[in-house]
């Protein structure tokens, strides 16, 4: 055993800290799913070291988790004998928060009331931390596979930890918590309790890979033990009607680290030359960092049940980046690196066929369930939009799920299938007008005509609808027409002796304006307004100028 150091959290780190010590998370039972999966992760980690590695030094046999429980200390202990970590990794794992917007994240709650800084929480996975929720005091215990030191850390959760070195210590990882008073009389918040304990073991991590034990429950006479609380049943690989709603959900939130039941539930299997099964959720929420440029992203990729990486962004479009869940393809190597999947075939079909079955999906949510789809649309909506640009391939997919606000209703945005319906007779394209809000775009000059025909045009205020605008071709053999550029024919042609009468008026026009402006012509676009300028048919938009100028192009 060496000294004893003293460290500081780092600060981000702290603020968390602080969040979970007056815990404004109301419920506490999730630290246990935490530390489970975490636990679970340790030895989904160590599994496939020992794979790509025979030269390590670990001990594989007997891999499990083990729940102790102390009623008279008031401790409950989490261990594994997974792959552990070094002192490093305990410094920069635990000591500090590496995960993607966290600054974001802390600023997003502070700003927020009680509520829905509670939502944010969940959004935001608490990991480990979420122990200083019950308890006073956390000591933590590993040592790496294959190391000869072990290393132990504690910390009241206040500003600082101790860490030290040990001679002696098992392989892998224990946390044990020591409890705060329980804060209610009827106990319902002991974390000492073995059928307390047990029920949120079943109910959070049922479907965890690796067995659970806890001692067992042992009569007069009978021979103490170990038992296994989870069922261990991958859900992905159990046929449909033997799992329950509520189980998928509960995987959900495990993978996750949601707290709110997922909009859908998405279930493939495919059998031939590229086996696979999946099992995607569409989240009912976008995450906090939905937008951000190196946010997560990607689905869990499994190789025959064995974990092989989180995150698996070959396995789905950037633009579909929300979706979550679960991939278990038959047929990698265990070693495959994200490198390698980048290239390689079958994971390029298995995206192909995971990204049409969420369209499908969606698309089946838009006439099945109305509701359910605008919320999917309201969260996701400008994510998937993004796929308009990205995937050309998908467009009319995509175009067929997606909506937009339109001059038809207030404050419902209409599908491109029910503007095509409702198009007048002789109007031949789908117009639309993009601009920075839906107030500036109805004030707008340009609408003017469209409206007094009865014309109904599309809203876009997403800067992304820009882009997307730019080159898409069309929907249903109907071709997008932005309403501020070029020449609209509206069918009622200005006459000759309208021209003539204009003239002069037109002539003095050009000459002054010769600078600003191209030409100055008549036009059958307005009602009220004398005059308005539009762009030509290959023209930026406003908007777009204004986006290109700012990335100093
Ligand atoms: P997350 O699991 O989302 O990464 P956590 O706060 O739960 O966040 O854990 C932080 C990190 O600490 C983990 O990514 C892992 O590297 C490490 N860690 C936590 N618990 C264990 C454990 N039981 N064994 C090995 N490493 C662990
Ligand atoms: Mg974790």
């Amino acid at each position: 055993t060496g000294t004893v150091e003293t460290l500081e959290f780092q600060s981000e780190a702290r603020q968390l800290l602080q969040l979970m010590i007056h815990s404004i998370y109301s419920n506490k039972d999730i630290f246990l799913r935490e530390l489970v999966s975490n636990a679970s992760d340790a030895l989904d980690k160590l599994r496939l070291e020992t794979y790509r590695d025979k030269d390590l030094r670990a001990e594989t046999d007997n891999l499990h988790i083990e729940i102790l429980l102390d009623s008279e200390a008031r401790t409950l202990t989490v261990r594994d004998n997974g792959i552990g970590m070094s002192r490093d990794d305990v410094v920069n794992l635990i000591g500090t928060i590496a995960k993607s917007g966290t600054a974001d994240f802390l600023r997003k709650l502070k700003e927020s009331k009680e509520s829905a800084g509670q939502d944010l929480i969940g959004q935001f996975g608490v990991g480990f931390y979420s122990s200083f929720m019950v308890a006073g005091k956390v000591t933590l215990v590993t040592r790496r596979a294959g190391a000869d030191e072990g290393v132990r850390w504690e910390s009241a959760g206040e500003g600082t930890y101790t860490i030290e070195s040990l001679s002696d210590a098992p392989q892998g990882t224990s946390v044990t918590l020591h409890l705060k008073p329980a804060d209610d009389e009827d106990h319902l918040y002991d974390y000492t309790s073995p059928w307390k304990v047990r029920e949120i073991v079943k109910r959070y991590s049922d479907f965890i890979t690796w067995p659970v034990q806890m001692a067992k429950e042992v009569k007069e006479g009978e021979e103490s033990g170990l038992e296994t609380v989870n069922s261990m049943k991958a859900l992905w690989a159990r046929s449909k009607d033997e799992v329950s709603d509520e189980e998928y959900h509960e995987f959900y939130k495990h993978i996750s680290h949601d707290w709110t039941d997922p909009l859908e539930t998405v279930r493939m299997q495919a059998e031939g030359t590229f086996e696979y099964q999946a099992l995607l959720f569409l989240p009912s929420r976008a995450p906090v960092d939905l937008f951000m440029r190196d946010a997560k992203r990607g689905v869990q990729l499994y190789v025959k049940r064995v974990f092989i990486m989180d995150d698996c962004e070959a396995l789905m479009p950037n633009y579909l980046r929300f979706v979550k869940g679960v991939v278990d393809a038959a047929d990698l190597s265990l070693n495959v690196s994200r490198e390698i999947l980048q290239q390689d075939r079958q994971i390029r079909a298995i995206r192909r066929r995971l990204e049409k079955k969420i369209l499908s999906t969606v698309k089946t949510m838009m006439t099945e369930d109305a509701e359910k789809y605008a919320t999917f649309w309201q969260e996701f909506g400008r994510a998937v939009k993004e796929g308009l640009i990205d995937d050309p391939e998908n467009r009319e997919q995509i175009l067929e799920i997606s909506s937009f606000d339109s001059t038809h209703h207030a404050d419902k945005p209409t599908s491109l299938r029910d503007y095509v319906s409702r198009m007048k007779e002789g109007q031949e394209h789908i117009y639309y007008l993009t601009g920075d809000s839906r107030t500036v775009i109805e004030n707008s000059p340009h609408l003017e005509a469209f409206r007094a025909k009865g014309y109904e045009v599309l809203i876009l205020t997403d800067p992304v609808d820009e882009m997307w605008t730019e080159s898409a071709t069309g929907f249903d053999g109907k071709t997008f027409q932005s309403v501020a550029k070029g020449e609209v024919d509206l069918g009622d042609e200005t006459t000759d002796e309208k021209k003539a009468e204009y003239e002069d008026l037109l002539k003095w026009m050009s000459a002054t304006l010769s600078d600003t402006v191209k030409e100055v012509r008549l036009s059958s676009r307005l009602t009220t307004s004398p005059s308005c300028i539009v762009g030509d048919a290959g023209d930026l938009t406003p908007t777009l100028e204004k986006m290109y100028r700012a990335m100093g192009q």
